[in-house]
C-alpha cells in the first residue's frame, strides 16, 4: 500500500473516531433542554395548583361574606314578619325572603364545589411537589453525568487529535488538499476497500483496468464514481 494511502487509512479511522465523539458531544445541548423542559412543566404544574389554592381561598372567603350578608337579610325580614300586622305585608316579606334564599341558593352550591375541590387539592398539591422534587434531583444527577461525559468527550477528542497530528504532518501539501476535499464530501471514509469487485465506498463496479491497478498498488487510483482512492483491504492489514 502507498505510503500517503496508509497515512490516509489512518486518519480516516480516527477521524471517524472524532465525528462519532463529535456527535455524541452535539445531543448533549438537546438532553439539557430536555430536562429544563420537563423541570418547567412540572415546576408549572405544582405553581398552578398552588395558585388554584390561593384563588379557591379567596374566593371561598368572598363567598362566606355573600352568604352571611344574605343571612342576615333573611333574619332581617323574618324579624320584620314578627311585627307585621296585615296579610300585605306578611305576603311581601315572604316574597323577599324567598327571593334572598334563591340568592343564597347558587353561592352554597358553589361554596360546597369549592370545599370538595380544597380536597382534592389538598392531595394533589403535595403530590406534584413531590414529583417535582424527585424530577429535580433527578435532573441534577443527570447535569453531573453530562458534565462528566463532556470533559471525557474533549478528553478523547484532544487525544485523537494528538494522534492524527502524528500522521497529518506526513503528508505532503497535495494529499492534504486531496485528503481535505475528500473528508468534506465523505467524512470519515476517505479511501475505500475494494469489495469484491465494486468500490467499498460508493458500491460501483470497477473497470478491469481499474482492478488492475489497484492490485499492482504502485500508483493511487481513484474510484470513478465517487473519487475515493481505493485499495485492496488485506493491503490496510
Ligand atoms: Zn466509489
Amino acid at each position: 500500500m502507498l505510503k500517503f494511502l496508509k497515512l490516509y487509512h489512518e486518519l480516516q479511522i480516527i477521524d471517524a473516531d472524532r465525528l462519532a465523539v463529535e456527535k455524541q458531544l452535539a445531543t448533549f445541548p438537546a438532553t439539557v433542554q430536555e430536562w429544563k423542559n420537563k423541570l418547567a412543566t412540572a415546576h408549572g404544574a405544582w405553581k398552578s395548583l398552588l395558585t388554584e389554592q390561593t384563588n379557591n381561598e379567596a374566593e371561598r372567603r368572598k363567598l362566606a361574606t355573600q352568604t352571611n350578608e344574605w343571612e342576615a337579610k333573611i333574619a332581617h325580614y323574618q324579624e320584620q314578619q314578627r311585627q307585621v300586622t296585615n296579610e300585605k305585608q306578611l305576603a311581601a316579606l315572604e316574597h323577599e325572603i324567598a327571593s334572598a334564599r334563591k340568592a343564597l341558593s347558587p353561592i352554597e352550591e358553589r361554596q360546597i364545589e369549592i370545599i370538595l375541590r380544597a380536597d382534592e387539592l389538598a392531595k394533589e398539591i403535595p403530590m406534584a411537589e413531590e414529583a417535582f422534587r424527585a424530577l429535580e434531583a433527578e435532573a441534577k444527577e443527570e447535569k453531573e453525568r453530562i458534565r462528566e461525559q463532556l470533559a471525557s468527550k474533549k478528553e478523547a477528542l484532544a487525544l485523537l487529535d494528538k494522534d492524527r497530528d502524528v500522521f497529518w504532518t506526513q503528508l505532503n501539501e497535495t494529499e492534504k488538499r486531496d485528503y481535505a476535499d475528500l473528508a468534506l464530501r465523505f467524512p470519515g471514509r476517505v479511501v475505500a476497500p475494494i469489495a469484491g469487485e465494486t468500490c467499498g465506498g460508493c458500491f460501483t463496479k470497477m473497470q478491469p483496468n481499474i482492478l488492475a491497478a489497484v492490485r499492482k498498488a504502485d500508483q493511487p487510483v481513484r474510484c470513478d464514481q465517487c473519487r475515493r482512492f481505493i485499495f485492496l483491504p488485506e493491503d490496510a492489514s
